[in-house]
């Protein structure tokens, strides 16, 4: 963070503190969320050591005890749903009770699993899981943090053996990502992260590919992915919550950005999704989420027509229950943003 966001960030916290302590922010929950819900979107819950290992971007992650506190701030002030409750009163439109919450997680971490679920079942919270098929059972990474684990092996790699920085430089100044070689931190991996993130434009699914393929072949890598701290849920895990009561939904089957590529392909990718969950969990699986909220009403018109009933987008705020089905907002919840209950407080009731 720069010198000027850590400021910004610091005044947040300090006014979140001081609201939370004057019951203001509370006050401000009971007017702002009267007859409304909040759908919280989480992916990955993992402890600090985890953290370390990870090449996930901390904009999609929190940990085991901020998602405890969470959920303890959200037992005893917010009226969670069942996704059964939640779907029937956007179609039928009736208005929720006053602070409602629906809480849901994308991609299908196995962190969901072994962090996540026993503080679900200790508070006794329902959740939606929605699951990009094609990685669940899979021994696959997504390609973001298979690239930051490849990044981190090569300015390692570089760090023995200087002369072979020209060559990796090669590959990578054409796509911005020449400059991790310049990081001195001993782990390199929070730069890695932070660089990849800067230069997303750059990073269209063809050269990711080819990036991907060039740095297997310099690091003498084989070409299956060992996923780690980073691996999806497997089948035999999806079970066992959904026999705990958590649901499933579709997120794509390749975990595409909908909207960007042709309809054929879109169309085909979401009706996996759907045949896939119906068939593994013996069930009509209802909703979607947009893979990274990538969405147009076309792409809605497909997941209608595939049978989902309702489809989340990867940002927002607070809804009523005349929200557009296919395009139910949500609110990302992370680490740096909600690590203390007032900052998360703040940040549920559209505050920050
Ligand atoms: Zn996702």
């Amino acid at each position: 963070m720069t010198h000027g966001g850590r400021v910004k960030y610091a005044i947040k916290v300090g006014v979140a503190h001081i609201l939370y302590a004057l019951g203001l922010l509370q006050l401000w929950q009971r007017i702002a969320l009267r007859r409304r819900a909040v759908v919280l979107m989480y992916h990955r819950v993992l402890t600090a050591e985890q953290r370390r290992q990870s090449g996930s971007h901390p904009a999609i992650i929190v940990e085991p005890e901020t998602f405890s506190g969470h959920m303890l701030l959200v037992k005893r002030r917010f009226k969670v749903l069942s996704l059964e409750d939640f779907t029937d009163r956007i179609e039928r439109k009736i208005p929720f009770d006053d602070s409602s919450c629906l809480i849901t997680f994308d991609d299908g971490w196995t962190d969901n699993v072994t962090n996540a679920l026993p503080i679900l079942r200790k508070y006794a919270l329902p959740a939606v899981v929605f699951l990009p098929v094609n990685f669940i059972g899979r021994n696959r990474l997504f390609w973001q943090e298979a690239l930051v684990h490849l990044l981190v092996l090569a300015v390692m790699t570089v760090r023995k053996d200087p002369t072979r920085e020209t060559r990796f430089r090669d590959l990578l100044d054409p796509i911005g990502l020449g400059e991790i070689f310049d990081v001195r931190h001993d782990d390199p991996r929070p730069y890695v992260i932070e660089t990849i993130s800067k230069n997303r434009k750059w990073l269209t699914p063809s050269v990711v590919e080819a990036t991907l393929t060039n740095l297997r072949i310099e690091l003498r890598v084989e070409n299956g992915d060992s996923a780690g701290i980073d691996s999806f849920m497997s089948w035999e895990q999806v079970d066992t919550m959904s026999r705990q009561g958590i649901e499933f939904g579709g997120h794509g089957a390749e975990h595409r950005l909908l909207s960007q590529i042709p309809i054929p392909e879109a169309r085909e990718d979401i009706q996996l999704s759907k045949e896939v969950i119906d068939l593994k969990l013996k069930c009509d699986t209802s909703t979607f989420s947009y893979p990274r909220g990538y969405w147009n009403p076309e792409v809605a018109g497909l997941v209608k027509a595939s049978g989902f009933r309702l489809a989340f987008l990867a940002q927002g705020r607070s809804i009523s229950c005349h929200a557009n089905p296919f395009a139910i907002q949500r609110i990302n919840i992370c680490q740096a943003a909600t690590e203390s209950m007032p900052m998360f407080l703040a940040r549920v009731v559209g505050l920050f």
